[in-house]
């Protein structure tokens, strides 16, 4: 039995378990968007680099950094890492791999440091913490066929950091609590966000709790897969195995699941073909 096919969900409740709870009251609220000074720590609305999207980002990296931090040193406490050496060897050889790939497409700083966890446990499952933490479960690893797949994995997970999807999210879930009224303007200057108006509209301003989970949304997660893909040939990884990934998924997925439209989550078939379409328009492969 599978617990878990959709890597990349597991940082969503981690991180927003750790998050500072931030009350605002009402005429705070209209105040501080008077003066622009709801968040001292505004960015505000950027264009991404690497994606082009743009992008509400009401927490800077640092700050995303050091909310993730006790969510990665408790999940390290709590959770066994293998003892495995050579299991171990391989993801590490295979991340450094990786990750140069995203580095030779001109996302990822060659500097930067990444912290990466090999977990024992059963589940289907990876991660990324901001601050450049990676976690990879011995589960995922058991069902991928060869490194190419895990590489897919890794890469994915590379793709939701030069994604910015954590500090996105975090901004979502922030601009919700702080009601209607901000998340109106935030709706009309994110495109990400607005994919999420309706909902905080149907919430209701005061209603909604910073902590509210929203999971990746299925732009995140498609964006994530095809710059992983991006990463993987830059690697000379086999692009075609991340499409035989979530194959492979699929094949796991036991039980009921809920038609796709109504799923954050992409179904892991559709997330096939969108790797199979684009993999051939980059003309990777031909597939
Ligand atoms: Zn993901």
């Amino acid at each position: 039995m599978t617990r878990q096919i959709e890597f990349g969900e597991k940082f969503d409740s981690e991180l927003l378990a750790h998050a500072p709870r931030v009350r605002l009251s009402r005429r705070g609220i209209i105040m501080g968007l008077a003066a622009g000074s709801v968040f001292p720590f505004v960015s505000g609305c950027a264009t991404n680099a690497a994606t082009g999207d743009s992008q509400l980002l009401l927490f800077g990296d640092d700050q995303i950094a050091s909310m993730a931090a006790t969510a990665w040193t408790d999940m390290k406490a709590q959770t066994p890492q293998t003892s495995n050496s050579k299991l171990k060897g391989r993801v590490l050889n295979i991340w450094d791999r990786t990750i140069k790939g995203a580095v030779k497409e001109g996302h990822i700083n060659p500097n930067d440091q990444w912290d990466v966890a090999v977990f024992d446990t059963d589940d289907v499952n990876a991660f990324v913490m901001p601050g450049n933490r990676v976690g990879v479960y011995r589960g995922i690893t058991e069902l991928t066929e060869n490194d190419d797949q895990i590489s897919s994995v890794l890469g994915h997970e590379t793709g939701h950091v030069v994604g910015k999807h954590a500090a996105e999210r975090m901004s979502v879930s922030t601009a919700a609590q702080v009601g209607l009224m901000a998340g109106q303007i935030a709706v009309a200057s994110s495109d990400e966000l607005s994919k999420y108006g309706s909902t905080i509209g149907a919430l209701g301003g005061a209603a909604v709790q910073f902590g509210v989970i929203l999971p990746y949304s299925r732009k995140h997660e498609l964006q994530a897969d095809k710059l992983g893909v991006d990463y993987m040939h830059q690697a000379g990884y086999d692009v075609k195995q991340s499409v035989r990934l979530w194959e492979l998924m699929a094949a796991q997925s036991t039980g009921a699941r809920p038609p796709e439209f109504m799923s954050t989550h992409p179904d892991p078939l559709r997330r096939a073909d969108e790797l199979r379409t684009y993999i051939n328009a980059r003309g990777y492969a031909l597939i």
